[in-house]
């Protein structure tokens, strides 16, 4: 032991000897107690790395995000820091069972979804690669809400997971407080000194950003690196006047106005949300941020900027972020007293943007009046941003008013368009897999791309190894570890020499052991929670994500009606028995995607209780499906359900934590499935649907009800659905559902799919028959899964865009 480092059991006893009453300690007493001996023993490993990165004076990355959906962080800390064995020690004389204070962890869900999961898969391999990146975010008090099931619907339930509003792993960095503005107006002012006109903005409201860092521990390499996520207080809890004048309530509001910022995480996903207090939040993540990284600078090198833009570079996670380019404008000038040509050569050398979607709902936009009520400078600045930029789209096409018209960030609506202000002030414009990053180029940003072509990229996502299969999945972890030795951990490409055992029987025995072990855990926990049996022999087959008709839950729900109704008719020669699971959340204003949860519980009930099906089929909804869901299910999956509409679902990252853990997958030629099935080849991935561009063919085109004529098992299906089959006593309540489906202009052409699903769900069932071939492309899913480890990704970005050396 480093003789800095401490005692991990001595400081775990005093942990929970320092509570008042013993009586009464619950898991989540003993969970504390770990974590914090934890966070002490990671500390001197923390502060040497902000030392290095202090001293070191070398190029830092700063990753600006809404989102860090981390989950749980203790085993994946003892992991990371390799005290594992330690501490289940200690556990052990102690008399306490480590997995069960395990699970007593709540997750910290401070994302939506795929967004925020690729954030905090990134920081773990940031640290990982000791890479110098800080992550900033934001410290909601609620993170995303908790879904309970009554009668069917979705609940939504506030996720109080800062229990007496602290969190074990995070440090209070109140010295490092910031003040961040809104409101008010601006005025124009010539020193008389210097002759400089400046602008002063005299905001009527100033919020106090309050720092917390949370440590992210790289693997086995003494790295912590630091997520930064700020917290909103009044700027005095009380105005002492006004209190004096009697004006209790309105001193008292005031900080409550303030606390509001980061009060709680919109719950929305691939859809924006045009409220005030949304784009409070988004500046002050902004502002906050930038503030920490220039004073930090002006601290080392006073207020020359010349260097600034070598050393430091800001990745935007999509266009919440994106107000950074006017607030590091607005700081530059306003502040730090730089020309508007000068300042502008720093934001277009340090921003770099990751787009996230094609979906035009999810494109944000802002009013131009919300935004000079709130922020008044900075919509000056954007304003000043876009003249210039409209003076080189004219340069680039002389005369072309409407191309001025399209690509303009004030549009003729008086919306500003984040996209347009994001890639106008970055060097570095991604898409987040290859089809998605093409389509950006081809379709949505086209002009820009003639524009600029330099600026375009592509990083396909990635996902940690660390957490999705060595934490997830012990058992594939210590095979792995057996076969191959430990290096595939930090370095993914090494599970390729895995194919080496594709025809050894015996390994794929102790393959298939390892998958019917982990869907056995499943099963207990499915029992527990929901009190159905399942059985283990059946086919796990998958569907866990955000529910939105993108993702067509609504096309495996037609699957599902369709094997229940060849149950019904007998037709069950060479029956492989399924088990189908779905999980995920709805934006509690998405009505459609409320009304497809509904549908699926009815389904599962009417099913699951039919005695003619048995076995042969039975339907889960798995409550409250968040990042320890997921560690739970992927192991268990056989089969993955990545069935979105050809060309909307820009990458997907689910997909590929179930190739990891070697699940097969049925899916379309959408996102990082098109990267997946080149490494796989077609004969080890159940490939269906149209592709992008013949989606897109169909426009104007589509008759699904031509589709249902033609289609004797889709007509069986609308008839059960038709005449309320599923309804439970509340007759019509599917109508508006099957009406989208049935309607020419659903954007998804959900039926366009069906019967190239249904055939290819028809060759998974055949396949998992055969036990021996099964496992064996299940193994070649996990080996040529290498190339989605999210180290790769981090590599690719810094390659191209942070350009960073490790600090090894
Ligand atoms: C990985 C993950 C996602 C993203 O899943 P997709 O299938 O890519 O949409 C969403 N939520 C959680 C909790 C995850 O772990």
């Amino acid at each position: 032991m480093n003789n800095e480092q401490i005692d991990l059991k001595a400081s775990l006893l005093h942990y929970l000897q320092n509570q008042l009453d013993r009586r009464f300690t619950t898991e989540q007493d003993y969970n504390r107690a770990v974590a914090s001996a934890i966070r002490d023993y990671l500390m001197p490993a923390w502060r040497e790395t902000l030392a290095r990165h202090h001293h070191q004076e070398k190029r830092h990355a700063y990753y600006l995000s809404m989102e860090f959906l981390i989950g749980r962080s203790l085993v994946n800390n003892m992991q990371n820091l390799g005290i594992e064995n330690e501490v289940t020690q200690a556990f052990n004389e102690l008399g306490l069972s480590l997995e069960s204070i395990q699970q007593a962890e709540a997750d910290a869900g401070l994302g939506n979804g795929g967004l925020g999961r690729l954030a905090a898969c990134f920081m773990d391999s940031c640290a990982s690669l000791a890479l110098p990146v800080t992550g900033y975010g934001l410290r909601y008090e609620y993170g995303l809400f908790r879904q309970l099931i009554k009668n069917g619907h979705q609940i939504e339930t506030p996720d109080c997971w800062l229990e007496f509003n602290s969190y074990p792993w995070e440090v209070n960095r109140k010295e490092y407080t910031c003040k961040v503005k809104f409101g008010g107006h601006c005025w124009t002012h010539k020193d008389p000194d210097t002759g400089r006109f400046e602008v002063i903005w005299q905001a009527d409201e100033e919020v106090l950003a309050v720092p917390f860092d949370v440590p992210i521990v790289g693997y086995q390499n003494n790295t912590v690196n630091t997520l930064r996520l700020w917290d909103a207080n009044a700027t005095e809890a009380f105005k002492l006047d006004e209190f004096n004048a009697g004006d209790y309530f309105e001193a008292v509001a005031t900080n409550n106005s303030a606390k509001s910022i980061t009060m709680v995480l919109y719950p929305n996903d691939s859809n924006q949300n045009g409220k005030t207090l949304r784009l409070r939040q988004q500046y002050f993540l902004v502002s906050a941020s930038l503030q920490d990284v220039l004073t930090h600078w002006v601290k080392k090198h006073g207020i020359d900027f010349s260097q600034f833009a070598q050393a430091n570079v800001f990745q935007l996670n999509d266009t919440h972020p994106s107000l950074a380019v006017a607030e590091l404008m607005r700081l530059l000038i306003d502040e730090y007293q730089l020309e508007w040509n000068q300042a502008w050569l720093i934001v277009t050398q340090t921003m770099a943007y990751t787009n996230h979607t094609l979906l035009p709902e999810a494109l944000e936009s802002w009013p131009v009046e919300m935004m000079r009520t709130l922020l008044p400078r900075p919509l000056e600045i954007i304003e000043e941003i876009n003249r210039h930029f409209l003076v080189q789209v004219s340069y680039k096409w002389p005369g072309e008013l409407d191309k001025q018209r399209q690509l303009s960030i004030i549009d003729g609506y008086g919306m500003v368009k984040m996209a347009h202000l994001a890639i106008v002030g970055s060097f570095s414009v991604n898409g987040v897999a290859a089809l998605h990053s093409e389509l950006l180029k081809s379709k949505l940003f086209n002009h820009f791309y003639q524009l600029w072509p330099h600026k375009f990229n592509n990083k396909t996502n990635g996902v940690t190894p660390r957490r999705w299969i060595a934490a997830a999945n012990p058992a594939l972890r210590n095979l792995l570890n057996d076969t191959l030795g430990s290096d595939w951990i930090t370095n993914l490409n090494q599970l390729e020499q895995l194919e080496a055992y594709q025809n050894d029987s015996a390994f794929l025995a102790r393959w298939r052991e390892i998958k019917q072990n982990n869907k056995q855990r499943l099963a207990d926990f499915v029992a527990q929670q929901t009190g159905i049996e399942l059985n283990i022999e059946a086919m796990f087959d998958v569907q866990v994500k955000r529910i939105h008709q993108y993702k067509r839950q609504i096309l495996n729900v037609l699957h599902v009606i369709h094997l229940y109704s060849q149950i019904k008719k007998g037709q069950t020669d060479n029956w492989t028995n399924r088990v189908v699971i779905f999980g995920g959340k709805a934006a509690p204003g998405y009505w459609m995607a409320k009304q497809t949860i509904k549908l699926i519980n009815n389904v599962a009930q009417i099913v699951n209780k039919d005695r003619d099906v048995g076995d042969k089929l039975k339907v889960v909804f798995y409550p409250d499906y968040r990042v320890s869901a997921m560690e739970m299910v992927c192991p268990a999956t056989d089969l993955s359900e990545q069935i979105s509409t050809a060309g909307k679902e820009a990458s997907g990252t689910g997909n590929m934590k179930f190739m990891m853990n070697g699940a097969l997958t049925i899916g379309t030629l959408d996102g990082a499935n098109v990267e997946m099935l080149e490494a796989l080849g077609q004969q080890n991935f159940f490939l269906f649907g149209l592709e992008a561009h013949q989606i897109q063919a169909l426009e104007g085109h589509y008759q699904p009800q031509d589709l249902i004529n033609q289609d004797t098992d889709l007509q069986a299906i609308f008839h059960l659905l038709e005449v309320g089959h599923f309804s439970l006593f509340e007759s019509g309540i599917f109508d508006p559902l099957i009406a989208s489906s049935k309607d020419p202009a659903d954007p998804w052409k959900t039926l366009a799919d069906f019967r190239s699903y249904i055939d290819a769900q028809a060759q998974a069932a055949q396949a998992y028959r055969d036990p021996q071939a099964w496992s064996r492309m299940s193994l070649l899913n996990c080996a040529r899964s290498g190339r989605f480890s999210a180290d790769r990704t981090i590599q690719d970005y810094n390659r191209d865009i942070w350009k960073l050396n490790d600090l090894k």
